[in-house]
């Protein structure tokens, strides 16, 4: 019998395994199974060469639980190990510099376990001894048992395994009997050995007999050594990828369509990626892509070896040439996984590209439920962003879908403003802003419908992209300025008449809490409404833009400013100015007249003084305007207050407005409909 040390440097190996690997310790059958795996596939590679003649028999890898015993075993017929291998393999493992990558990593079992190549160790988390039973396929090869139990000592002698293979046996720890029990074991064969090339077995298949579950003689199967990815898209029919969806996310709608990734240089990936129905809402599942390394399942959080955005497809990748055990952060920056990110992205792209192309028709049945992907894609990635201005579409509020191209066709002759710029108009809201979105549909103009949660980013985006281009929300202004035409045109109001109006419709705004108005008068068409509020899209788009960053309160906590835009030339507004303006006009003329030449005197003393300095007595006489301004202001103000009550009709437009965009409210709105009723008398 063979005594020895295993070869490490740092004294005892094993507790470091055992506690700072417990978190991610169900790994270990992964291990076992995957080198049980490759020692099946070694075989037959030799014996495909015809370096092994013998009989290659049934290369399967069984696992089995012996609750009794409290072992683990994994057997497999593959090559074996002779004496020499397993001093070599097992024996000698070169621990260079352990101490400081445990520590470093010790939160990372995956790291520790690649760096070290650790894979058979990772047994001693979970067992207390482990014994291995091998025997070669080499001609003349004696078997071998070793064992050790969780010191660094080992012991190695003849052992008496009659066929090729080797058995791996854990006398599983008595912290760690979870891994006898069978249910448990399926389990996590099922979500890391699923799609192992060689049959995975674990027991028998199990069925419900006489009010308890018992075993038949079936073996379970636990695997598919096949699975579809691995297969040359020629091969599989719509049926077949839709079948392994299924599989792979059972109870799930079907997918919208699917990408079939199949690479061998400069490195090799393999896999299917699906497109699930994304609505609106952006209920992002992420780490819903699987990771696999030939076909062993190594993680579902994929951040960093896929682009952000495609998170939120589904299916399976699978590249041995992914850095698959060491950190996050080191993934993240490794040329070769970012080289396979860009491919991945491009191979999306152009499949999008190809089903655009293919049938317009089906592509723009689908769109709603991929739009959100794809303004992700180009918000976030910039390569993304460019290839997909080719099978981009807006979507007007009718329903109709257009490329970039088509769209700018479209709208170029109607809605090109003054500066030559073209603007596009869109709603985010199809309800809210119906009236405006009639008002500009009346005027011959196009609405693009942009009411996805990333839109407001998006209107940013496509003004970049999209030369001499302006974006403008269908209610940021009064229908004939939202695309300049011409310079504004005046209200034709008197400077008495202003001051009226002013105080007038000013004087009803103030009731609404948190809420700014700017009024102003502009003489739109008759036939417009009298009344008008906009938001002037810079602000709105501050506002919202800081609604979802932090550090940019200034705007967030502005309060919702309007206009209130007053149509002159509307008949309602029209009466109201002549009945106001009879009414007033003779009290209210001569104060004008007087505050405009008392300023106006006051400005002269003050311009006379030499150096803007007043003499005492100037001083007084400047003090004495400014009161009599003041005071002609108050009358001003106090003759038009007594007025306001009986013009109702001001009151009872700028609520319309404001009912137009949801503003009316609680006691405002209340009062509203009194008055309404009292009118209609
Ligand atoms: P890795 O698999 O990363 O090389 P392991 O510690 O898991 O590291 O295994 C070390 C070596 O031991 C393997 O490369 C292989 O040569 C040998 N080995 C492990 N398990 C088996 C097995 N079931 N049959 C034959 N050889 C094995």
């Amino acid at each position: 019998m063979q005594k020895g040390t295993i070869g490490v440097s740092t004294e005892n190996i094993f507790p470091v395994i055992k506690k700072f690997l417990y978190s991610d310790h169900e790994i270990f059958l992964r291990e076992l199974v995957s080198n049980a795996v490759d020692a099946s596939q070694k075989l037959r590679t030799l014996a495909n060469f015809g370096d092994f003649k013998g009989d290659v028999g049934d290369l399967k890898v069984t696992v089995t639980v012996d609750k009794e015993a409290g072992t683990l075993t994994v057997s497999d017929h593959g090559i074996g190990m002779t004496a020499e291998e397993v001093d070599k393999y097992i024996n000698q493992i070169a621990f260079s510099g352990a101490e400081d990558f445990l520590t470093k990593y010790k939160d990372n079992a995956q790291a520790i376990i690649g760096h070290f190549g650790l894979g058979f160790y990772s047994a001693f988390m979970v067992a207390d001894k482990v014994t291995i039973s091998t025997l070669s396929y080499k001609e003349g090869a004696e078997p071998v048992r070793w064992e050790c139990d969780g010191s660094p000592s080992y012991t190695m002698e003849k052992g008496d395994r009659a066929t090729r293979g080797t058995d791996i046996i854990l006398h599983i720890d008595k912290d760690c009997t979870e891994f006898l029990d069978q249910q448990r074991v399926d389990m996590l064969l099922r979500k890391y050995c699923r799609f192992l090339p060689v049959p995975v077995i674990s027991g028998m298949e199990r069925e419900y007999k006489d009010g308890k579950w018992v075993d038949t003689d079936r073996e379970l199967v636990i695997n598919s050594t096949e699975p579809q990815w691995m297969k040359k898209p020629a091969e599989l029919t719509d049926e077949d990828y839709l079948k392994f969806y299924r599989d792979l996310y059972p109870g799930e709608e079907d997918p919208l369509f699917w990408i079939h990734l199949n690479v061998d240089f400069p490195f090799t990936l393999t896999g299917i990626l699906y497109f699930p129905k994304i609505k609106n809402n952006f209920d992002i599942n992420r780490n819903r892509i699987q990771l696999y390394c030939n076909q062993v399942y190594v993680t579902d959080s994929v951040e960093g070896v896929v682009p952000d955005f495609m998170q939120l497809l589904q299916g399976v990748i699978d590249s041995p040439d992914i850095p698959l055990n060491v950190s996050r952060s080191y993934l993240q920056s490794d040329s070769a996984v970012k080289k396979i990110s860009g491919y991945i992205t491009k191979k999306v792209a152009s499949r999008l590209d190809e089903l655009f192309r293919a049938d317009r028709k089906a592509f723009e049945s689908k769109w709603d439920d991929i739009r959100i992907f794809i303004v992700y894609g180009m918000l976030t990635d910039e390569k993304f962003c460019d290839a997909a201005m080719k099978f981009l579409l807006l979507r007007d509020t009718s329903g109709q879908y257009y490329t970039p191209e088509e769209y700018k066709t479209l709208v170029e002759a109607s809605q090109t403003n003054v500066d030559g710029k073209i603007v596009y108009l869109y709603a985010t809201d199809a309800t809210a802003q119906y009236n405006y979105i009639k008002a500009a549909n009346d005027k011959g103009y196009n609405v693009l419908l942009l009411d996805g949660q990333l839109d407001s980013h998006f209107v940013g985006l496509l003004e970049r992209k999209l030369e001499n281009t302006e974006l403008v929300r269908v209610d940021s202004d009064v229908v004939d300025n939202l695309i300049r035409k011409s310079e504004r045109r005046g209200a034709g109001l008197s400077a008495v008449d202003t001051a009226i109006l002013s105080q007038l419709f000013e004087s009803v705004t103030r009731k609404v809490e948190k809420t700014g108005f700017t009024v102003s008068f502009e003489a739109l068409a008759p036939s417009a409404q009298p009344v008008v509020l906009t938001q002037n899209e810079y602000m709105r788009r501050m506002k919202e833009m800081a609604a979802m960053q932090p550090g940019m309160n200034f705007y967030a906590e502005l309060p919702d400013n309007y206009s209130l835009v007053v149509n002159t030339e509307h008949p309602l507004v029209k009466a109201i100015t002549e009945r106001a303006d009879k009414a007033l006009a003779s009290t209210v003329k001569p104060l004008l007249d007087s505050i405009d030449a008392d300023n106006q005197a006051a400005d002269d003393i003050r311009k006379a003084a030499p150096e803007g300095k007043l003499s005492a007595e100037d001083e007084q006489r400047v003090k004495d305007l400014e009161k009599k301004v003041a005071d002609a202001r108050e009358q001003q103000q106090k003759a038009i207050a007594e007025y306001t009550g009986s013009v109702p009709e001001v009151s009872q437009l700028v609520d319309l407005a404001l009912l137009g965009n949801g503003l009316l409210k609680g006691r405002n709105l209340s009062d509203f409909i009194t008055r309404s009723v009292e009118m209609m008398k």
